[in-house]
């Protein structure tokens, strides 16, 4: 068996690991990154490959480091196509986006931390946490190549990815940690990556389809115009897709696929839910995926990650010379994300929960009468305002969506309200039960208004 010791060790090489690991690492701690996959494989993701927000990421990883893995900076619209409508809108998206070289930007952010001084340690599979008798985590076990191999550290950063393994391990019955996590509240996506002989004609667009099969949804990413990420997911909740089949049904349907190439495959799941209520417990924090931090509408996760990395390494940095690691201590981590975007993302979960609610083909009808821009807003702030001459010609147009559009008009009120709990987020663990209690009412307000079922 072979033992180490660190100050801080965080499990998995993806986004939030390699972010969180950077931020302790460049102020002279020692921190592990503990990743199951080989060198060569790791950051190696299943992803649809949009990167958004790039030119703001945390400052840990030099952004140049990531430009070379930038292929695609020409997109700047989502293309919706709904085929039941036989319509076609074009959203504008805000801010900066790339479609990017997964596997490079995985390979960039690893190196990124590297520079920073983390250290790491592939082909290594935990297994376990170990807990001390107060319940403490001081550490984790695992193999790596067959040998036991444990690492001691003050702290524990669970970066292990969706339905994280450690949370299963680890007894959280002295913390506030979020266990209400299910598999109905994440998406299952498989993606391919299709080599084209022509460049697509919407090479500057993220592209959206309703799946035809099912409750689902299709995306086409262009790396390149000739190299396009295709792919699909469902919400775990509907009945399962046969995600490959109706991927390639599709494909064979889009004459710009015609003789095209596959030449990378793989699939995972991905949270969409609102952000795990609490994600520390005394000596752990958990980020990125493995603490439900992905917009719950779109599927974006690695900004994130990012974020929630750095905020886990200052926070374990100020735990460490404060010579405190409770879950109190740690706790401004918490507090930080639902202050940056978890308030955000927890009211874009409320459309998450409409939408499974509504019949979809009601649903498609109505975005297809929408006006494109004011359906940005709405998707990546959660609310949006409208002018009443967009109003009156919006109305004409909806016709017959109006009950529709009255029970969105509903349902944003209280993702509002959602919202404005949120930013009274408790600023200590012993008060997160009572401001539990005034949001899980709010949630009952939004179950009954949409007629969805409970996700919580
Ligand atoms: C199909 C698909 C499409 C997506 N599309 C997009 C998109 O277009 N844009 C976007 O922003 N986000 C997208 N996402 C989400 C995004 O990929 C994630 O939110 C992001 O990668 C989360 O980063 P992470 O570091 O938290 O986890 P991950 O990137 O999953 O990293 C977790 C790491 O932990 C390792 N690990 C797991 N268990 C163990 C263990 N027991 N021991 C050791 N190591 C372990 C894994 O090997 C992995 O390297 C998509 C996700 C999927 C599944």
């Amino acid at each position: 068996m072979t033992a180490h010791e660190y100050d801080v060790v965080v499990v998995g090489a993806g986004t939030s690991g390699c972010y969180s690991a950077a931020t302790i690492a460049r102020e002279g701690y020692d921190v592990a990154v503990v990743e199951r996959k080989t060198e060569e494989e790791a950051g190696h993701i299943a992803c649809g490959d949009a990167l958004k927000g790039a030119d703001s990421f945390p400052e840990a990883i030099p952004e140049k480091r990531l430009e070379p893995a930038m292929t695609n900076t020409d997109v700047d619209h989502g293309r919706f196509e709904i085929p039941s409508h036989d319509t076609v809108i074009e959203i504008p998206v805000p801010g900066k986006l790339a479609v990017i070289d997964r596997w490079e930007y995985g390979r960039a952010v690893i190196q990124g931390a590297k520079d920073a001084g983390a250290e790491f340690h592939y082909d290594t599979v935990v297994q376990d946490v170990v807990q001390n008798d107060g319940g403490q985590v001081t550490g984790i076990r695992g193999t790596q190549k067959g040998d036991l191999v444990t690492f001691d550290a003050d702290v524990v950063i669970d970066a292990a990815g969706s339905l994280s393994l450690l949370q299963d391990k680890t007894d959280f019955s002295n913390a506030t940690f979020d266990t209400n996590v299910r598999y109905s509240q994440f998406c299952s996506a498989y993606r391919e990556i299709v080599e084209v002989e022509e460049e697509v004609p919407w090479k500057d667009a993220l592209v959206f389809k309703p799946t035809k099969r099912a409750a689902g949804y299709l995306w086409y990413f262009p790396r390149t115009g000739t190299r396009i990420n295709a792919g699909l997911g469902f919400q775990m909740n509907e009945q399962p897709m046969e995600m490959v089949e109706d991927l390639k049904y599709d494909l064979r349907n889009r004459p710009e696929f015609k003789n095209a190439k596959v030449v990378d495959k793989l699939g995972a799941a991905l949270p969409t839910r609102r952000p795990y209520d609490s994600a520390t417990a005394d000596g752990f924090m958990a980020v990125g995926d493995a603490a439900g931090h992905v917009n719950p509408t779109t599927g974006g996760g690695i900004a994130g990650a990012a974020y929630a990395g750095k905020y886990a390494g200052e926070q374990a940095i100020l735990a460490i010379e404060a010579g405190d690691v409770s879950e109190e201590a740690l706790w401004p981590y918490n507090m930080k994300v639902m202050d940056h975007f978890g308030a955000r993302y927890a009211g874009l979960d409320v459309y998450n929960i409409l939408s499974t609610a509504v019949d979809v083909d009601n649903l498609m009808g109505l975005l297809a009468a929408l006006p494109g821009e004011k359906l940005a807003e709405a998707l990546y702030s959660g609310s949006a305002s409208i002018g009443w001459k967009l109003k009156v010609q919006t109305a004409i147009k909806s016709y017959g969506y109006w009950n529709v559009i009255y029970n969105l008009y509903q349902t944003k009120q209280l993702a509002d309200d959602l919202i404005d709990h949120y930013q009274v987020y408790p600023d200590s663990p012993d008060r997160l039960d009572t401001w539990q209690t005034k949001r899980d009412r709010i949630m009952d307000d939004i179950y009954a208004t949409t007629g969805a079922e409970a996700k919580y």
